[in-house]
C-alpha cells in the first residue's frame, strides 16, 4: 500500500495483538489487520486519532520531533495554543508556564490566541460578504480539511479561505524574528505545541498553505512531563516572570468546539465535534439540509481541541481549566467581543490568509484499476464477491465490513479465501437440518 500522502500514527507491531478495535472504529476505514498485526494505508488515513483513543494496548502511537531538535537551531519560539494552557490549571499562571517553556529549551514563546483574533476578524468579514455556498465551513480543524478531501470532495467549495491560527501565528513569527535578530529564517525554529496528529502532518504536508512557515510540532503529552517538572522548580522559587502580549478570551476559547463560532460572533452557525457527528453533519450537507445555516465549525476531536489523543489531561478536565483561563482573560478585557479584540491587534502588519492559502484539492482513494474499463469490470466483481459474503461485518478477515473485504480481494491485497465466516456458513450448511430437542443450534 506504497502512499503518496503521510500520516502521522503509528503501529507498534510488538504491541499490536489484532484485536480489530481500531479496524471498527475507524471513520474511513483505513486499517486492516493482516496477519494478526494492524496497518494503516495513507490513501485514506486523515490523522483524526480516533485508532489511538482505542488501542487497549498502546499499539497505536502518534509521531512527534523530539525536544533534541531544538538544537539544531539558533533561535526556538513555542506557539502556545489554547489545548496547551488547557493542560494545566489556573494556579500556573501564564507567565510562569511561558519560564517553563525556557526552562526545557525554548527561546520565547508566542500566544496563539493573538492569532485567532485576527483569524476571526477575517472570517467574521469573510461571512458578512459571502454570497454562498452555505454552510460556510470552517477550516481550523486539518483532519476535517482531509475528510473533506477523501469523501466530500464536493464540499472543498464550502471551506472559508482562512489561515488556522497556528500557521498565521508562525508567519508573523518567523518573519518578525528574523528581522529583529537579522538572522535567516533557516536559523529560527517555530514549534507548534499539538494536541493532535494531523495537525502535525499538516505541517509536513500541509492541505491549505502553500508554504508553512512551522518547523515542526511538539506533542502536548511529550512535553507535559518535562514542563510540569521546570514549572514546579519555578514556582518554588521567588522570581519575577517575563509576560508576554496575549490574545483575547475569544481568541484563546478556539480549543473548545464553540469558542471558533464565539470569536466571529456569527449567531447563525453550529458546532460540532467527533468523527462521527462531523461526518454525519456533513451527510446533511450533501443533502441540502443545512443550506440555511451560515457558518458551521466543526473539529474531529470530541469537544475540539483539547479532546485530541495528543493531550496529556483528560478533555473535561481541560475544559475546566481552559474555562477559567478565558474567564480570567474576560475580566480584563473591554465588555465588547469586537472592541476587545481590536485592543489586543497589537501586531504591525499582521499575515492575510490569503496571501498564503493554495486551493483544497479533492484528495480520492485510487480508483479500482487506473483503466476505466478494467476499472468497472473490478467493480462488477467487487459486487458479485460482496453477494456471496455473509454480511455480518465482523471483521475476522481483518476488513471493517464485508463490502471493504470485497474491494480489498479485488484489489489484490486480501484473498476470498480469508473469510472464515463463508467458510463456516458453507459447512454449517452441507451438515445435516437438526430436528427435534437435540438441536442446539439457534433457530
Ligand atoms: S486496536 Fe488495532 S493496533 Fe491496537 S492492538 Fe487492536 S488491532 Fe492492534
Ligand atoms: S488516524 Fe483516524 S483515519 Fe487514520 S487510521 Fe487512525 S482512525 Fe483511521
Amino acid at each position: 500500500m506504497e502512499s503518496p500522502y503521510l500520516n502521522s500514527v503509528r503501529i507498534d507491531r510488538e504491541r499490536c495483538t489484532g484485536c480489530l478495535l481500531c479496524v471498527k472504529n475507524c471513520l474511513v476505514q483505513a486499517i486492516r489487520v493482516r496477519n494478526g498485526k494492524a496497518v494503516i494505508n495513507s490513501n485514506r488515513c486523515i490523522d483524526c486519532g480516533e485508532c489511538v483513543r482505542h488501542c487497549p494496548t498502546r499499539a497505536v502511537t502518534t509521531w512527534a520531533e523530539p525536544l533534541t531538535e531544538l538544537k539544531k537551531y539558533k533561535v526556538n519560539i513555542a506557539l502556545v495554543t489554547p489545548s496547551f494552557y488547557a493542560q494545566f490549571d489556573t494556579s500556573v499562571p501564564s507567565a510562569v508556564l511561558w519560564a517553563g517553556l525556557r526552562e526545557i529549551g525554548f527561546d520565547s514563546a508566542f500566544d496563539v490566541p493573538l492569532a485567532g483574533d485576527y483569524i476571526a476578524e477575517e472570517i467574521e468579514a469573510y461571512l458578512a460578504a459571502c454570497q454562498g455556498p452555505f454552510p460556510v465551513i470552517s477550516s481550523a480543524c486539518p483532519a476535517v480539511l482531509r475528510l473533506l478531501q477523501t469523501k466530500y470532495p464536493e464540499l472543498l467549495s464550502h471551506v472559508v479561505p482562512a489561515l488556522a491560527p497556528a500557521e498565521a501565528a508562525a508567519i508573523y513569527v518567523r518573519r518578525e524574528t528574523t528581522r529583529q535578530l537579522r538572522i535567516s529564517p533557516e536559523e529560527v525554529g517555530i514549534w507548534f505545541l499539538s494536541p493532535c496528529p494531523a495537525k502535525g502532518t499538516n505541517i509536513h504536508q500541509s492541505v491549505d498553505v502553500r508554504h508553512t512557515a512551522v518547523t515542526g510540532s511538539f506533542t502536548l503529552s511529550s512535553l507535559y512531563a518535562p514542563l510540569t517538572k521546570a514549572v514546579k522548580k519555578l514556582q518554588g522559587t521567588h522570581n519575577e516572570f517575563e509576560e508576554i502580549p496575549v490574545g483575547t478570551s475569544y481568541g484563546l476559547s478556539w480549543g473548545l468546539k464553540t469558542g471558533e463560532i464565539e470569536a466571529t460572533g456569527e449567531r447563525n452557525a453550529l458546532a460540532v465535534s467527533g468523527p462521527k457527528d462531523v461526518d454525519e453533519m456533513f451527510q446533511q450537507i450533501m443533502l441540502g439540509n443545512l443550506s440555511d445555516v451560515k457558518y458551521i465549525a466543526c473539529y474531529i476531536c470530541a469537544g475540539g481541541c483539547i479532546g485530541g489523543p495528543s493531550v496529556a489531561v483528560n478533555k473535561f478536565v481541560a475544559f475546566k481549566n481552559l474555562q477559567r483561563r478565558i474567564s480570567l482573560r474576560r475580566e480584563r478585557e473591554r465588555e465588547d467581543r469586537r472592541d476587545a479584540m481590536r485592543a489586543a491587534e497589537i501586531c504591525e502588519n499582521f499575515p492575510h490568509s490569503a496571501d498564503y492559502i493554495k486551493p483544497l484539492q479533492p484528495k480520492p482513494v485510487p480508483p479500482l484499476d487506473a483503466d476505466f474499463g478494467k476499472a468497472l469490470e473490478k467493480m462488477e466483481a467487487l459486487t458479485a464477491l460482496e453477494k456471496t459474503l455473509p454480511q455480518l461485518d465482523c471483521g475476522a478477515c481483518g476488513a471493517p465490513t464485508c463490502r471493504s473485504f470485497a474491494e480489498d480481494v479485488v484489489r489484490g491485497y486480501a484473498e476470498a479465501g480469508d473469510c472464515i465466516m463463508k467458510g463456516r456458513r458453507k459447512g454449517a450448511e452441507a451438515a445435516e437440518p437438526c430436528s427435534g430437542e437435540s438441536c442446539s443450534r439457534p433457530e
